[in-house]
């Protein structure tokens, strides 16, 4: 998918656990008619599916399989836009503590890059969150953003927005996640050269908004 060609625009927002990238995400999507993707989610289904179906989720091999058969399951539907599974099941405790070892499968990576340009190809404009978005999926995206927060302010708002769970368990999740996804040899997450870094500890939803807005527009992407 090259924005050079037309008018396409592909917005890449990575980051660690709770930084805001969903809200925020939602909220640019929202304003300006963009076509929204949430990449974490992809990897949750088949964390999901590998606790439901008993798949090791060390066993490399055996969860690629799983993701291949939730693809043809999926058929005409990309798995990415599967309706089939209610964020509660995959924003569980089980789930959260599964999905790192899924995601640093390279294989699997692989699958979810594919399944996620097919779905891009299919926007004109689109905003796509998750971890490694601006480095490996849409290397050439020329609106990039690497959202974070530091990790106590990025609990509490978890807490508050889920309305689930202990700050301190969801702290130390969230810590965990981030290490487990910060130090994987297959595309660790950190922030591309090019994308701008945005600390959202003390900024509200509309700050965060209008400065990638204002990226966007320096960088001639043409969002509104
Ligand atoms: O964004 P979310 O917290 O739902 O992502 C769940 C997990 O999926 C992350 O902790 C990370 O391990 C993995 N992930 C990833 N690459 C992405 C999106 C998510 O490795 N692009």
């Amino acid at each position: 998918m090259s924005e050079k060609s037309g008018k396409k625009v592909v917005i890449a927002v990575d980051g660690p656990a709770a930084a805001g990238k969903t809200t925020t995400c939602l909220a640019l999507a929202d304003t300006f008619g963009l076509r929204y993707l949430e990449s974490g989610r992809t990897y949750r289904i088949v964390a999901y599916e590998a606790l439901r179906r008993g798949v090791a989720v060390e066993d490399g091999r055996a969860v690629v399989g799983l993701c291949d058969d939730l693809i043809d399951e999926s058929r005409s539907t990309n798995l990415l836009a599967s309706t089939r599974y209610e964020p509660q099941e995959l924003r569980s405790i089980s789930v959260n503590r599964t999905v790192s070892a899924v995601a640093r499968i390279g294989e699997l990576r692989g699958r979810v890059t594919e399944l996620i340009h097919l779905w891009a190809n299919a926007q004109a404009r689109c905003v796509v969150e998750g971890r490694d978005i601006g480095t490996v999926v849409f290397p050439s995206a020329r609106a990039k953003f690497y959202l974070t927060a530091r990790p106590e302010t990025r609990a509490r708002r978890r807490v508050q927005q889920e309305g689930r769970g202990s700050y301190e368990e969801v702290l130390k999740d969230v810590i965990r996640r981030d290490e487990a996804d910060m130090s994987r040899s297959v595309s660790p997450l950190k922030p591309a050269p090019d994308a701008v870094e945005i600390d959202t500890t003390s900024l509200s939803v509309n700050q965060v908004v209008d400065r990638m807005v204002d990226v966007c527009r320096t960088r001639g992407v043409a969002i509104s």
